[in-house]
């Protein structure tokens, strides 16, 4: 069975670059161009995936989001303008598994499709988590038994803070996570707007998982947004 994506995009010229990348890589593709239209299509086809465009002509992408949402967890990736970050932030904290910025290419747009569709085993990399306490994406551990991370099995010495940082990333490897969802979580949720502290530790974090903090290759920075965690290996 080929795997159902649901394209919500009012743009001609983007639905049709979106059809011919898709159907060449064989998904099976259904339209809508209104988000009215999007509703009722995911109802009676039931999609795998939603590709979501935040500006339809009929109401804001974030609105149909929050209401898909409501009944569903199909993974949804976002269509947004670079100009628009706190429209991503926001779609993102309305249950977006990920956004992709225009203009995007081919090869970054089918990854981010099959990272989302794997999303959807998520539950099954918590449940390792759960029966192993450990995660694994490639030389990196975390160890939440021993509340430890291991790069290449060396101890990486982080402090309790940077520990908590990673070990939340971990948890939800493979999506961004908004820095207010980090902030709340990791802070509580009277911790101030501002970010610093949590850029603070991520540097220190990079210093001592990274090769090369600059080309980070276990928490990538989602600019503007927040962090997200490679994913884990396979199960
Ligand atoms: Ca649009």
């Amino acid at each position: 069975m080929p795997v159902k994506l649901l394209v919500v995009e009012d743009e001609k010229s983007i639905l049709k670059l979106l059809r011919t990348i898709l159907t060449a890589n064989k998904y099976e593709v259904v339209e809508a161009s209104t988000g009215a239209e999007a509703l009722s299509l995911i109802t009676s086809h039931c999609p795998d995936l939603i590709l979501l465009d935040l500006g339809l002509p009929d109401m804001d992408g974030n609105t149909l989001l929050s209401s898909v949402r409501k009944w569903t967890s199909t993974p949804v990736i976002v269509l947004s303008a670079r100009t628009h970050e706190s429209d991503k932030v926001e779609a993102i904290d309305l249950g977006a598994d990920d956004y992709i910025t225009k203009p995007f290419g081919a090869s970054e747009l089918l990854a981010r499709i099959r990272m989302a569709l794997r999303h959807t085993q998520t539950m099954s990399q918590n449940a390792q988590i759960a029966r192993t306490g450990q995660f694994h994406s490639g030389g990196l551990t975390i160890d939440y038994n021993k509340y430890r991370v291991y790069v290449d099995g060396v101890d990486a010495q982080l402090t309790q803070g940077e520990y908590r940082i990673v070990a939340l990333l971990g948890k939800y490897a493979g999506r961004v996570l908004t820095y207010d969802f980090l902030m709340k979580e990791l802070w509580g949720p009277c911790s101030k707007g501002d970010n610093k502290i949590l850029r603070v530790n991520m540097a220190n974090i990079r210093r001592k998982i990274e090769k090369t903090p600059a080309q980070p290759k276990y928490i990538f920075t989602e600019v503007g947004v927040g962090y997200r965690m490679a994913e884990g290996d396979e199960p």
